[in-house]
């Protein structure tokens, strides 16, 4: 399998609680390198934005808010298939449906505040890495 990158979010309901560490530790230990990273707070219409895709769903003003009332950690992560192993890693989007031992099993709240984002393929990945990161930040 080819190595790739992936963009993770670790949302607002985890950094609030201090877990950006704990976290990161689950990258890691599963094989994956965060090659960047950095704390930002979003606008509304930033989250908005990123989370157009969604734009028709019940949850999208919610899941907006919600991506804007606190800090974020915006972070790439590379290793072999990446996108499917922070998939994995990260677990399902309801936490009661999230295998043990993954992130969203441990740590989120709610299928709304769920403590991370993953892309979920290639050519999201691709575009969700843009969307926050320049090519001088990315150092493998
Ligand atoms: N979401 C929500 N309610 C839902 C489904 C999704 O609030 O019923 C939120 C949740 O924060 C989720 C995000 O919208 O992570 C994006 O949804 P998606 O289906 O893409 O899930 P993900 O790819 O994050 O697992
Ligand atoms: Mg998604």
């Amino acid at each position: 399998m080819a190595t790739e990158r992936t963009l993770s979010i670790i949302k607002p309901d985890a950094t609030k609680r201090n877990l950006t560490g704990k976290i990161n530790a689950k990258f890691e230990d599963a094989g994956l390198r965060i090659v960047a990273q950095k704390r930002i707070h979003l606008t509304k219409a930033q989250a908005g934005e990123f989370y157009k895709v969604h734009a028709e769903r019940p949850f999208y003003d919610e899941l907006c808010d919600f991506m804007a009332s606190a800090p974020v950690v915006v972070q790439v992560l590379e290793g072999e298939g990446a996108i499917a192993k922070n998939r994995e890693v990260m677990g399902a989007t309801n936490p009661a449906d999230a295998n043990p031992g993954t992130i969203r099993a441990e740590f989120a709240e709610s299928v709304g505040e769920n403590s991370v984002h993953g892309s979920d393929a290639p050519e999201t990945a691709a575009e969700e890495i843009a969307y926050y990161f320049s090519g001088l930040e990315l150092v493998g």
